[in-house]
């Protein structure tokens, strides 16, 4: 199944909750996401069944890499029953998760007895004060090493270690991240600071672009370019010369790769998006609600991804950037 710009359908990213217990500055801000936001009811949120049934379908449309994400999926209660549904499907030959990490010291040997292949932890820095000030609820940086080194163990490794890097904020936690983990076989992922949702007051000069994140590093640990593992893969990858490892690079605004992007997502309540950056969803659970039966979902997925045309960051301009769209905690990264 190819979308207009003959780009298959391969990865399917599903929202587990909205809700988080962080307030990262670029993602969930605390003057927007404060004590009176209406985060969804638990009636609106699709059930395991639904989401299983649902990733059962796309498994059949091509979908091979599921990955669970929100809002912090580890707040979702009972995320192991879940995990244990859809290790079970056919076609699912990579399962994983993102997470903030502060709840996984507890639960990575549960996630890996469900079923979960590997994780995706997300950490901006290394410096405590600087995490603390970026998560924004004071959660110190120790409690997210300890949840890392504690999947490393249960084997739901190598990690990926996702760092977004803001101007002025957290530059200079860039090498000692890539030097924290070279050698421990899990990857940093440093992301280019996006103009996701609209509330997150992104500007072009905060963003800190992929070449000079390379050229801090390459300075003080050389590191040469590598191939990417398959098509649609989003990071730019590069080895270190000295065989102590890799690093990605994810360049979403100065290199823009919608060319290969084969990703659907899945809010918490059932919208289906086909762009990180729409401003708006598709209804699946109106049709899991309403009786539709497996055909008729299979249709309207295979009319929308038909259909598909987005490459928002290929076309992105300032007035793009500052146009309502969904935003990151609800449909996830
Ligand atoms: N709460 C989980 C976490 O933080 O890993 C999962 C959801 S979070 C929305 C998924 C990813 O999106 C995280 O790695 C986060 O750093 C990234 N992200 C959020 N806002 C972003 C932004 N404005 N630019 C780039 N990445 C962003
Ligand atoms: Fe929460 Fe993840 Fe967004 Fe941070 S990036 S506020 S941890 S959803
Ligand atoms: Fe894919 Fe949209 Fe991102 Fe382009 S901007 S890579 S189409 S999610």
């Amino acid at each position: 199944m190819n979308d207009t710009r003959g780009r298959p359908l391969c990865d399917l990213r599903i929202s587990v909750t909205d809700r988080c217990n962080f307030r990262c500055t670029y993602c969930m801000p605390k003057e927007v996401f404060g004590r009176d936001f209406h985060f969804l009811p638990p009636g609106e949120i699709l059930r395991f069944e639904e989401i299983a049934r649902l990733a059962r379908i796309f498994a059949g449309l091509g979908v091979r890499k599921v990955r669970l994400t929100g809002g912090e999926p580890l707040l979702r209660r009972d995320l192991t029953s879940l995990i244990a549904m859809l290790a079970e499907i056919e076609g699912i030959k990579d399962l994983t998760l993102t997470t903030n990490g502060s709840l996984l010291a507890n639960m990575a040997p549960a996630l890996k007895s469900a079923g979960l292949h590997r994780v995706s932890v997300s950490l901006d820095s290394l410096d405590d004060a600087v995490f603390r000030a970026m998560n924004d609820v004071d959660f110190p940086v120790q409690r997210v090493l300890d949840g890392i080194d504690a999947a490393g163990a249960a084997g739901l490794g190598p990690i990926k270690i996702n760092v977004v890097v803001k101007r002025g904020v957290n530059e200079d936690s860039i090498v000692p991240l890539a030097a924290h983990f070279r050698g421990s076989g899990h990857i940093v992922r440093f992301i280019e600071f996006m103009d996701v949702g609209s509330t997150n007051g992104w500007r072009l000069d905060d963003v800190v672009s992929a070449s000079e994140i390379a050229h801090a590093i390459d300075a003080v640990h050389p590191l040469e370019p590598l191939e990417s593992n398959y098509r649609g893969e989003v990071a730019n990858r590069y080895r270190y010369k000295d065989g102590s490892g890799e690093i990605g690079i994810i360049a979403s605004v100065t290199q823009p790769f919608c060319g290969d992007c084969t990703r659907a997502r899945i809010s918490s309540e059932g919208l289906l998006y086909t762009c990180l950056f729409a401003s708006q969803g598709r209804d699946l659970r109106a049709l899991l609600r309403g009786g539709a039966n497996d055909a008729d979902i299979v249709r309207f997925i295979a009319g929308i991804w038909d259909a598909r045309e987005d490459r928002y960051s290929e076309l992105r301009t300032a007035e793009t950037a500052r146009a309502p769209k969904v935003e990151m905690s609800h449909i996830g990264g």
